[in-house]
């Protein structure tokens, strides 16, 4: 019996098979757990729809994170299907892709600003509201994507890692209101990982190629890596933690100074 056996989760931001969000289902479905699953637009559900069927879900709804009131039928459904909510992965961001390439300063305007903050950390605190009458007193958890943007300058991330900060700190905040509740949230903040999202951001590639030379593990996370992380958070094996930022990169946020083989004297 996995890990998750009997528990119900809603995982927001699969966009194809790529994506860090369907990791995490395929982890999360190995363990045992019952998904539900939903698509950003008329677009995406042509193509969520198929995979969720592939892991035994039978449930999937539109849900646009800035829009209330695609929030409210969403949980609705959800109150209506299951009655309850385990877990909640949300693993969405956005900017504009002008505001992801180039200098920080002259990329940042003031509508990029507010979109990047409102599609991806806003929303997180807009589903735990959404979430909080499903899973109280059952021991829930919620689940958010970062990245390292949120804490260093990352070159082209620019407004990105503005919103990540903002992210990190929506963790520490919602686990702070929702704990006595028993509900913790936590984020993984993951390595870089080759999905349509972060081909926005300009020199992707070379982020990559950083990591594989200096990372400790010398190689990129796979998306089995994130999703097994984050099926362990989503678990009652991770019930003492809260509020917790946990690095799933392969080590390289750790490194001070790094010095790859073939620079070696
Ligand atoms: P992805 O496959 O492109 O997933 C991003 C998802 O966010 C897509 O499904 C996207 O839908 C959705 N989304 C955007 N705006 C939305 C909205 N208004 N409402 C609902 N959904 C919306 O990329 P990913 O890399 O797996 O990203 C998942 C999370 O991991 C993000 O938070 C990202 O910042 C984080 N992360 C990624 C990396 C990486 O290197 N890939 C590293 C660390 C953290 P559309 O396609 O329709 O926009």
């Amino acid at each position: 019996m996995g890990f998750l056996a009997g528990k119900r989760a809603l995982i927001v931001g699969v966009a194809t098979d790529r994506s860090i969000a369907w990791g995490i289902a395929q982890a999360m479905q190995r363990e045992g757990a019952e998904l539900a699953f939903s698509y950003a637009n008329d677009r995406l559900k042509e193509r969520v729809e198929p995979l969720a069927a592939s892991v035994g879900s039978r449930l999937t709804m539109p849900l646009d994170v800035t829009s209330d009131e695609q929030i409210d039928a969403a949980f609705a459904q959800l109150q209506r299907e299951w009655g309850h909510l385990d877990a909640l992965v949300h693993a969405v961001a956005y900017a504009p892709r002008e505001a992801l390439t180039g200098g920080f300063v002259d990329s940042t305007s003031r509508e990029a600003s507010r979109i990047a903050h409102d599609v991806s950390s806003y929303s997180l605190t807009a589903l735990a509201r959404a979430s909080r009458p499903l899973m109280q007193d059952r021991a829930g958890a919620l689940l958010t994507l970062t990245y390292l943007g949120a804490i260093r300058s990352i070159p082209n991330y620019n407004v990105m890692g503005l919103a990540k900060a903002s992210l990190e700190a929506n963790v520490r905040f919602l686990a702070a209101d929702l704990g006595p509740l028993g509900i913790r949230v936590n984020g993984i903040s993951a390595g870089p990982v080759k999905t349509l999202a972060a081909a926005g951001i300009t020199g992707f590639r070379r982020m990559l190629n950083r990591v594989a030379e200096v990372a400790p593990l010398r190689r990129n996370v796979t998306l089995e890596n994130v999703g097994n992380a984050a099926a362990f958070l989503c678990s009652d094996l991770a019930a003492g933690i809260t509020g917790e930022i946990l690095y799933v990169d392969s080590g390289f946020s750790t490194v001070g100074m790094s010095f790859p083989a073939e620079a070696e004297d």
